[in-house]
């Protein structure tokens, strides 16, 4: 909770030698909204926030804040689930102004600056009917979610954000500026692409395009949640048989009041399968039509957009809400693991609540175990309870345990973490994401951030130096 006591005095503005962008210090009238990330449970005051615009700047904010013995905190799109975007006391290297896009379509390459959001991205690419795979929602930045992984709507079909990476530009803890592709730095991008909040603030990301839509065919069913196991059961029945281009996923939730809900379902439990198909619509309106030969209450499969897909989930996960998530990868899902899932769905904390299933496999497996750091081939679901509540000053703890008890019901089935779903979880959890990578990762953070000077991610702690 909040108190007056945490509010910063006002303070100086320091010069940073050698920086061109924005200064923001406590008592600036764009201080409150330059230090708020995506989950308000986060309330952090930094000392200072740098908003760059180019790679000198980062360079420079950097290298201020180790002159001054500051911690840092990189901020992109701001949504760490954790709010590692932002720190108490320290600086934060605020890369938000950072816009810029150059599609390149005869190359197929994209070159997006780390402030570049996939609502951005994506409208640049459409442009030429080509897309990069991101995530599901559209505000969330395309830096941290590639760097961590990136798992969204393309991802059977084209793979993770960071299965398309070429290659990034990055400031090290140093100060020099790296390129690193298959080619240069090998082992670092490597790195990068898994675990690259770690090594560095990466100024710019090459990621390969792919044609995809204008007009694809996908949309959700809505069974009453009495019916959660059965609908359930139909969509991992059908998981089993779609094509790569066809992805599946469930969220159980709370009926919003909205137009397309019956009046009696609205504030009762509702199962959604969703789903969509990458290729073309004919082909995904048979593939999909088995979710509506279930007798779902309600039906949006349609022709949409691909712009309209990759927004289609942001009014349930909007900004500046509070929020707890505990997310694993999951094996084969058998009618135990659906009974547990519906009976946390109908015990959730508040009606914000959602419990998220989503599809894997397909092209998502093409990548060779070990190839990128993202070491979670293989996993067959991404489950995630997301623990959402309003009022601030509602105790976090109801929240908090149905979240963990969620995610304990169903470690059974778990064989893994997403460590762009990690919360504030402790050395294990860490261990748990970078699984098989973890030991090449923690070597190569001895090698180029010795200091620990990134440590606001999913930390690889390097060995402390010796006097
Ligand atoms: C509403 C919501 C929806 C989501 N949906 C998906 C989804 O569909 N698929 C998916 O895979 N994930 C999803 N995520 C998780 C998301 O991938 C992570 O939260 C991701 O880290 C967010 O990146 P960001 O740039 O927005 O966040 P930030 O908070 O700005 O950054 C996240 C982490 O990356 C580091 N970082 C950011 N930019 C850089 C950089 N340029 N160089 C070095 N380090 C950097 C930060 O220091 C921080 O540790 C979702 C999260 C939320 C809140």
């Amino acid at each position: 909770m909040t108190t007056d006591t945490h509010l910063p005095v006002p303070s100086t503005r320091p010069r940073v030698e050698g920086f061109r962008g924005e200064v923001v210090v406590p008592g600036d009238p764009s201080y409150d909204a330059a230090r708020r990330v995506w989950n308000h449970a986060i309330d952090r005051y930094p000392s200072l926030v740098l908003r760059c615009h180019d790679t000198d700047d980062v360079r420079a904010a950097v290298a201020h804040a180790r002159a001054h013995g500051l911690v840092v905190a990189v901020r992109a799109g701001g949504h760490s689930m954790a709010g590692l975007g932002v720190c108490d006391d320290g600086v934060v290297v605020d890369l938000s102004p950072m816009k810029g896009i150059a599609v390149d379509p005869a190359r197929r390459i994209a070159t997006v600056e780390p402030g570049v959001i996939w609502r951005e991205l994506d409208a640049a690419t459409q442009e030429h009917g080509l897309a990069v795979p991101g995530g599901e929602v559209s505000d969330t930045g395309v830096a941290g979610l590639t760097l961590g992984g990136g798992i969204g709507w393309l991802g059977r079909t084209h793979g993770l954000a960071c299965d398309n990476l070429r290659a990034v530009t990055m400031v090290t803890a140093e100060g020099r500026v790296v390129r690193a592709s298959a080619t240069e730095h090998p082992e670092l991008f490597w790195a990068v692409r898994g675990a690259g909040a770690n090594f560095g603030v990466v100024t710019a990301l090459e990621l390969d395009l792919h044609p995809v839509g204008p007009v694809l065919w996908g949309g959700e069913v809505i069974h009453p949640g009495a019916r959660d196991v059965e609908a359930l059961r139909s969509l991992v029945d059908l998981a089993g048989r779609v094509p790569e281009e066809t992805r599946l996923m469930a969220a159980l939730v709370t009926a919003p009041d909205a137009p397309f809900v019956p009046p009696e379902a609205v504030g009762s439990p509702v199962c959604v399968l969703a789903g969509a198909h990458c290729g073309a619509v004919e082909e995904g309106r048979a593939t999909l039509a088995p979710l509506q030969a279930t007798g779902p209450v309600v039906d949006t499969l349609r022709e949409l957009s691909y712009v309209e897909l990759q927004q289609v989930v942001d009014k349930t996960l909007p900004p500046a809400r509070r929020a707890y998530v505990k997310s694993d990868f999951l094996g084969p899902l058998d009618d135990d693991a659906l009974t547990v899932l519906a009976d946390w769905h109908h015990r959730a904390s508040s009606p914000h609540c959602q419990l998220l299933l989503h599809q894997l496999g397909g092209a998502l497996d093409r990548e060779p175990e070990g190839g990128t750091a993202y070491p979670a081939r293989g996993a067959a679901w991404m489950v995630t309870a997301v623990a959402i509540w309003l009022d601030p000053e509602e105790s976090p703890e109801p929240h908090v345990a149905w979240a963990r008890g969620v995610w304990e019901a169903l470690r059974p089935w778990s064989v893994g973490t997403y460590v762009n779903h990690l919360g504030d979880e402790g050395a294990d959890r860490v261990r748990e994401a970078y699984g098989a990578s973890y030991e090449r990762l923690v070597a190569l953070k001895q090698e180029w951030d010795r200091d620990n000077v990134f440590r606001l991610n999913q930390n690889l702690a390097p060995c402390p130096r010796l006097a």
